[in-house]
């Protein structure tokens, strides 16, 4: 009985699924003799995943499995429940990883099936990385219709360094245009995956999901966890709540853990207690204990602490083992974040620390910039995640922020380190363009490679190929994925793919290839600073890091490229790019006064004011160089070729 009551406020409270996200939360309560899950036998635990390319219908197909363990009602009206985030919805992609606990009877015996749905897009990798570090196996997902694409080989590659038991799966098989068998050969002669291993489902119409569900059961291994001993677990998930502090999603390597159990952090020696335990389903569940192998939400009160990659363990554990191995997050793109004015300072700094909580793939460090103010410079996995990072800044805290114009890191071997206070160490990495130090001081200048994968249709090679090497790559050997499709693959420099390299490559292919890349470290490379001058005055975020190769081509591009963003203004603007003092290009923007209130011949004074303060308001978001005014999304925009 107990149980019906639970689902009722269970599904009452899927739409908040968001007390994750935001404080609002409404909690369930049970009577402590039915909770489901608790206690439950490891041997009767799976802890796994579902992978895929972008589209391809894992978050379609975790609202199936939500379905058929009851936790929402067959048809609701709601898609992709957990895509909970207000970007998420918007976008329709996933862009944070989520669990749900779900229970379900097979052979009359129950299991308990933790199931965390991934983002497919390469800038949000890492929330995949962090979530198979808690799975034994993965569904790998290939849409039947478009087969498998280039984040496809990604997660695949991914799954396999993981040891994780991969389920391949077709879904999309209702399409009229699905061709299963073709992509079952594409996966053979790809990944060596028999075609007699592959599941057909439809996750839309819910064809072959329970099959699914029960090959989850029977093809992937409990965890392979110790109840015994102390309790040990490693935090692959935290995000801020309003009343309760820090919550960690923690996936339990040996022993059990009860509320008001003393416990610490391996990377501090003080002691905290458990104060809230809770299974998500994805709404919190409030449960007394948990053991080796689940995943359940922990927090240990408002001081109580917590971060990624970090352990909660028993105050007993003496040893120093690793638990986890989460690798380090690698950053590909920084960019400067500031107030719109240093008034509102504080909210966005309380705004950026709780968001990176939730984010752990950001890095923030503060930063200072003349014409800013007091900032921060933030490490990103590409556009997309600064772009999301920023939207649920201005949704989720309200808080308002100016960008500058996004670099990917370089590295330099400085010249005679001691000569240059400020680098103590003779490598150095520089995030941000302005601080690249003058040529005489360097001795050798890195830049960022990566290994894209690119899997395009056959006819679209040559454009492909010519689009690489344009933006200095080279190829390494191809594969066919079958007599249609192709995969490419081509080294190439960070600094060309981050920007706008996917829209690129999808305009020249008519949106057919896909692309994802993986870091290949930095390379020697030949490089230079360009700044932007406006009527003589250095513009501090418009300094960019060049290639020696492309000095003049990206020097006519920004100019004119400036020439067209900037509005003109009441007196003439030259605008330069120069690199160690030479001139590279230069462009002239004639002087003009816009008289906003021209168009009016006299009438109501309250129409003039409107239009001046409308106009006033504009200016507001303006960064003014040398009394010119420039309007703040020229940072960015004006690297998109
Ligand atoms: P994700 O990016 O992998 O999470 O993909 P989504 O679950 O958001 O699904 C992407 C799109 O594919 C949505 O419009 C879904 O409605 C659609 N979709 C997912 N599964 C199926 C299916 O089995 N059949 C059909 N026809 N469409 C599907
Ligand atoms: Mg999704």
């Amino acid at each position: 009985m107990v149980r019906i009551i639970n689902k009722a406020l269970v599904i009452k409270n899927l739409v908040s699924i968001k007390s994750r996200l935001c404080p609002s939360t409404i909690l369930v309560r049970y009577q402590s003799s039915d909770k489901p899950g608790e206690g439950v036998d490891v041997k009767r635990i799976r802890n796994f995943s579902i992978v895929a390319h972008v589209d391809h219908g894992k978050s379609t197909l975790a609202d199936r499995l939500l379905e058929i363990t009851g936790v929402i009602k067959p048809g609701a009206e709601h898609a992709q429940v957990l895509d909970q985030l207000q970007v998420e919805r918007e976008r329709g992609i996933t862009v944070k990883a989520v669990t749900a606990s779900l229970n379900y009877t097979y052979n009359n015996e129950e299991y308990l099936l933790n199931l965390i749905d991934t983002p497919g897009h390469v800038d949000f990798s890492n929330e995949v990385v962090r979530s198979v570090s808690a799975c034994q196996g993965v569904i790998l997902l290939v849409d039947a219709n478009e087969g498998v694409q280039a984040q496809t080989v990604a997660v695949h590659t991914l799954a396999k360094k993981n040891n994780l038991v991969m389920i391949p799966t077709l879904n999309k098989v209702d399409l009229p245009r699905a061709d299963p068998e073709k992509v079952k050969s594409q996966l053979n002669s790809l990944f060596k995956i028999e075609p007699h291993t592959v599941m057909s489902i439809s996750a839309k119409k819910g064809w072959g999901v329970k099959d699914l569900l029960e090959a989850v059961i029977e093809r992937i291994p409990p965890p392979s966890v110790n109840i015994n001993g102390h309790f040990t677990a490693h935090i692959i998930d935290t995000w801020h709540d309003k009343y309760r502090g820090v919550l960690c999603l923690a996936y339990i390597h040996t022993g059990r853990v009860q509320v008001g159990q003393p416990v610490r952090w391996r990377s501090d020696t003080k002691q905290h207690t458990v104060k809230y335990l809770a299974m998500l389903r994805p709404s919190e569940e409030p449960i007394e204990s948990a053991g080796a192998g689940q995943v359940v939400m922990v927090g240990c009160g408002p001081k109580g602490g917590g971060s990624v990659g970090d352990q909660l363990i028993s105050v007993d554990v003496t040893d120093t083992k690793d638990l986890a191995s989460i690798p380090p997050v690698k950053h590909m793109v920084y960019a400067g974040i500031f107030p719109a004015d240093q008034s509102q300072h504080s909210l966005l700094s309380d705004a950026i620390r709780k968001l990176a909580l939730n984010d752990s793939a950001v890095s923030v460090r503060a930063d200072s910039s003349p014409a800013l103010g007091q900032g921060w410079r933030v490490g990103f996995l590409g556009l997309l995640h600064l772009d999301v990072f920023t939207q649920r800044l201005l949704q989720e805290y309200k808080a308002e922020a100016i960008l500058t114009a996004p670099s990917v890191p370089y590295k330099i071997k400085v010249k005679g380190a001691k000569v240059i206070k400020q680098y103590k160490g003779e490598e150095v990495i520089i995030t941000n363009p302005l601080f690249m130090p003058e040529p005489h001081h360097v001795e050798e200048y890195y830049e960022p490679l990566v290994i894209g994968t690119i899997v395009t249709p056959v006819e679209y090679i040559g454009s492909v190929t010519t689009l690489c090497i344009d933006r200095r790559g080279i190829p390494l050997p191809s594969n066919a994925v079958d007599d249609r499709m192709t995969l490419l693959q081509f080294i190439l420099p960070l600094s060309e793919v981050v920007i706008d390299f996917h829209d690129t490559l999808k305009s020249i292919t008519s949106g057919f290839a896909s692309f994802d890349y993986q870091d290949h470290g930095f390379h020697p490379s030949s490089l230079a600073r360009m700044d932007i001058l406006v009527n003589g005055v250095l513009v501090d975020e418009l300094s960019s890091i060049v290639h020696t190769s492309r000095l003049e081509y990206t020097a006519r591009r920004l100019t004119e490229k400036l020439k067209e963003m900037i509005p003109r203004q009441m007196v003439q603007v030259a605008i330069q790019a120069v690199v160690g003092g030479k001139v590279f290009a230069r462009e002239t923007l004639k002087a003009y006064r816009k008289d906003v209130t021209a168009k009016l011949y006299g009438g109501d004074i309250t129409r003039r004011k409107k239009l001046l303060k409308q106009q006033a308001e504009g200016k507001k978001k303006m960064r003014s160089v040398a009394n010119i005014k420039i309007p703040r999304n020229t940072f960015i925009d004006v690297l998109k070729r």
